[in-house]
């Protein structure tokens, strides 16, 4: 039925901290994320199996222990009479109010554009919230959130659950990046040793990376790290797999970027490669030059230098020196991956934003050939992290790469966003 798409799809759409939660008794899939604007969230998936004999005490289980059920049903079935008997129990016990039905694979039948009407006749069958998706094609699946966040705003009880506390989005959760011996495990074990307070070990059932919670000078974060990056006698073998692994870990997780280079090397070819794939990702990022204390004075200018002016597609991105054997530069490191992720969480009111750019339209205006003048109607933030604006113009084909430029840097001059 396209579930655990769906259910990777929604938890990549959140982008917040994905963990396995261990222990428990039964089969059920438990992940636990933080929403902004709703806070502390868990998902609870039924195991998806072949008979639905065996899945129905699993997705009883699943409709009796819910805040908000997220119904999911195939448009090209429709409602069987599977869907019938979840129903009938979702009726019997008093949570029709909880449901959100999602019609997916609507991409076999309907234009995108046709959605809101292919969806009209569910709502027949008594539901009150219903959207259709394609969780394959990745279209509409925004809307879930919404209406998430539009059944807690709604729900008394839901509410009383969300402390304002939680509603921030206060964890900071971030990934050591970095090609084999750039020394990120060296890295791991000296903030283990030496920084941590309070480490929380938990190994991932149905990932293939783990997570260690800690506390570092009263923040929360969350490292993650993809098995077979941290075992370099092991390294050759698996790397091809382990990289696939980090692509997907960062896209699915999207933490703040600690990438690691080994200053001893310089910055090579397969760190341009790495860092290119980060940035594409548009993750905040931090660089940082290891080993710095094999190098001397002059090595090290250079180091800084050379590496600069290989990022100069993204100025913005901070780099700072370490010695992650003895720790040193850790805490500077530390407060640059906390500065980096408040920027990828930051929100610019529209008014004002609007206000900026139109004066910086008339004071530095960008570039157009003649008679191909490309003017803002209007923008606007539509995501955190990354950061993401939609821009109106008069003329969409007029929108050349100079002025995505120009905005870009207008953003930045005004708001920073590094
Ligand atoms: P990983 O493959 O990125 O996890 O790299 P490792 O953490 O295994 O480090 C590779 C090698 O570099 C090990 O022999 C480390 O002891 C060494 N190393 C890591 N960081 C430093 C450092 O800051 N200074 C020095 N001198 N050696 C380092």
């Amino acid at each position: 039925m396209g579930k655990s798409t769906l259910f990777n799809r929604l938890i990549g759409q959140f982008r917040a901290i994905v963990t396995d939660i261990p222990g428990t008794t039964t089969d059920i899939l438990r992940h636990e994320t933080h929403l902004a604007g709703i806070g502390q969230v868990q998902f609870l998936d039924s195991p998806g199996l072949m008979d639905f004999h065996d899945e129905r005490p699993f997705i009883q289980y699943i409709v009796d222990h819910s805040d908000v059920i997220l119904f999911v049903i195939d448009d090209s079935i429709g409602f069987g009479p599977k869907e019938q008997e979840i129903f009938s129990h979702i009726m019997r016990t008093g949570k029709k109010e909880n449901v959100i039905l999602i019609v997916n694979k609507l991409d076999i039948n309907w234009k995108e554009k046709e959605y809101a009407t292919a969806v009209a006749d569910y709502y027949a069958q008594g539901f009150d919230v219903v959207i259709g998706v394609s969780a394959l094609k990745e279209l509409a699946i925004g809307d879930i959130k919404d209406a998430l966040q539009h059944k807690i705003d709604h729900s008394p009880t839901l509410q009383k659950k969300v402390t304002p506390e939680e509603k921030k989005e206060s964890r900071i959760s971030f990934a050591i990046v970095g090609k084999p011996n750039a020394g990120k495990s060296t890295l791991l074990n000296t903030f283990v040793g030496e920084y941590i307070s309070k480490v929380e070990d938990k190994s991932g059932t149905t990932r293939d990376y783990i997570t260690t919670d800690f506390i570092y000078e009263e923040q929360q974060y969350t490292i993650f790290d993809t098995a077979g990056i941290k075992r370099p006698g092991h390294m050759r073998g698996i790397e091809k797999i382990a990289y696939t692994k980090t692509k997907e870990m960062l896209k699915y997780t999207r933490p703040t970027v600690l990438f690691m280079i080994d200053a001893t090397e310089g910055i090579t070819h397969r760190d341009m490669t790495l860092i290119k794939e980060v940035y594409n990702l548009a993750l905040p990022t931090v660089v940082c030059l290891n080993k710095m204390d094999l190098l001397d004075k002059k090595q090290k200018d250079h180091m800084m230098k050379q590496t600069q002016a290989k990022l100069d597609f993204a100025t913005y991105i901070p780099i700072v020196p370490l010695v992650a054997t003895s720790g040193d530069g850790i805490p500077n490191i530390m407060k640059m991956v906390k500065a980096v992720t408040a920027e990828a969480r930051r929100r610019i009111d529209t008014g004002e934003l609007n206000r900026a750019i139109a004066k910086d339209m008339i004071t530095r205006p960008p570039r157009f050939p003649k008679n191909k003048i490309c003017k803002i109607l209007y923008v606007t933030q539509v995501d955190i992290n990354a950061p993401t604006f939609v821009v109106f113009v008069n003329y969409v084909a007029r929108a050349n790469f100079a002025f995505k430029r120009w905005i870009d840097n207008t953003i930045r001059n005004y708001y920073g966003f590094v």
